[in-house]
């Protein structure tokens, strides 16, 4: 094994896979000890991830692009725009919704800690927690988004949200092109967690055959 010791210029990334390994192991250690069924752990994490969670914050943008008044509310008063479709938070957190524009993205952070609107996007992704992405996300932006696999035009302005306890963000990506016949429910599919914290883009859509 080689001395990596003198080398202090670890990628964040390495940080990432450390404390998943470091979350991994307490769950062992949790499991062993008869503590918890990492099943129901899974069961649990899946739910909000995957469902709950990204899909109240994705059904939100799809009934903001497919309705101006919706969004123009949302603009104004997201925490009660957003309320209005069932979802509210639950200490009675503020909400404001970001938008993209052609001129413009928007990447949320928590500098401090790992506020996050759960009532929206469910449980944070364990790299939102990370202090890697907390301290880079403002001081390199662009560098952190393309790291996640987008790539934005230089001339594209970067606004950094940081999250509060009594306040949080959530991005309203830009709809794709081709959209224009889609359901919202159809256009819900196309927005994923990562778009609406700002690390990616709305999709696009599968050309029809
Ligand atoms: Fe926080």
């Amino acid at each position: 094994m080689s001395d990596h010791h003198h080398d202090h210029d670890h990628h964040h990334d390495n940080r990432y896979t450390d404390m998943q390994a470091r979350v991994k192991a307490l769950e062992t250690v949790l499991t062993e000890k008869g503590l918890i069924d990492p099943t129901a752990i899974d069961a649990i994490v899946e739910t909000y991830e995957t469902r709950v969670g990204p899909r109240n914050g994705a059904l939100v943008v799809a009934r903001a692009w497919a309705d101006p008044d919706f969004a123009d509310w949302l603009k104004r008063d997201a925490t009660a725009a957003i309320a209005s479709l069932g979802f509210t938070g639950r200490q009675g957190e503020h909400m404001r919704a970001v938008f993209n524009t052609p001129d413009t993205h928007n990447l949320i952070v928590c500098t401090l800690c790992s506020c996050y609107p759960w009532a929206v996007l469910g449980l944070p992704p364990v790299w939102y927690k990370a202090p890697a992405y907390r301290s880079r996300a403002v001081i390199d932006p662009r560098g952190v988004i393309a790291e996640f696999g987008l790539e934005l035009p230089e001339d594209k302005k970067i606004r950094i949200w940081d999250s509060t306890a009594e306040l949080r963000y959530i991005v309203i990506p830009e709809r794709p092109d081709g959209t224009e016949a889609m359901s919202e429910d159809e256009l819900a599919d196309l927005v994923s967690r990562d778009a609406m914290i700002g690390t990616a883009i709305a999709a696009t859509p599968r050309v029809a055959a």
